[in-house]
């Protein structure tokens, strides 16, 4: 299956410049979202994984599917102020942006094996700050697995030592 068939690339969005990876296209398709997630399920499964964490909010669509399937935990990262918990919080940089990210400090007990998941790789900050809070509350992380990853962006470097993952490449 060809998955850039189903990945809309739309101009200028949200800002001048940026090619965005729309990936609602993909998603629409039953059987492509199925197939999207059963090969990042083959990709880990060989992993010792407990939890899976993901960003809001696309990273959701990717990694709660790929927890039930593995039949482990997700774990929800969150901009700030959407957790009714205590939270620990970090600032991060997007490729267009700012914002903070956080999670319930209960979230992950220390030396659980945890898997982060997302939509996309870009620079790498998003998922750079969802590390450093996982290792803040004792995560182990074991690995990293994007739908898309845009290699021009060399994201990926960021993410030294850590597995990484991804269906789809630019
Ligand atoms: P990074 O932090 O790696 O620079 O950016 C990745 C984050 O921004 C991901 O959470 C992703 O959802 C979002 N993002 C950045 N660019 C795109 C894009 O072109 N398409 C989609 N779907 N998400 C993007």
């Amino acid at each position: 299956m060809n998955f850039k068939d189903y990945v809309r690339v739309i101009h200028d969005f949200p800002q001048p410049g940026i090619r965005f990876k729309d990936i609602t296209t993909l998603l629409q398709s039953g059987s492509v979202y199925k197939e999207a997630i059963d090969q990042l399920k083959q990709m880990v499964q060989e992993k010792e994984i407990d939890l899976i964490a993901g960003p809001e909010a696309r990273g959701f669509v990717i990694g709660a599917p790929l927890a039930y399937s593995l039949g482990v935990g997700f774990v929800p990262i969150r901009k700030s102020g959407k957790l009714p918990g205590e939270t620990i919080e970090a600032d991060y940089a997007l490729e267009y942006g700012k914002d903070k990210l956080a999670m319930h400090s209960d979230a992950i007990k220390p030396g659980q094996k945890v898997l982060i998941a997302d939509d996309l790789l870009a620079t790498g900050g998003t998922i750079q700050t969802s590390i450093n809070l996982i290792k803040q509350l004792g995560g182990e992380i074991v690995g990293a697995a994007f739908l898309i990853e845009l290699s021009y962006l060399d994201g990926r470097d960021k993410l030294d030592g850590i597995d990484v993952v991804s269906l789809i490449q630019y």
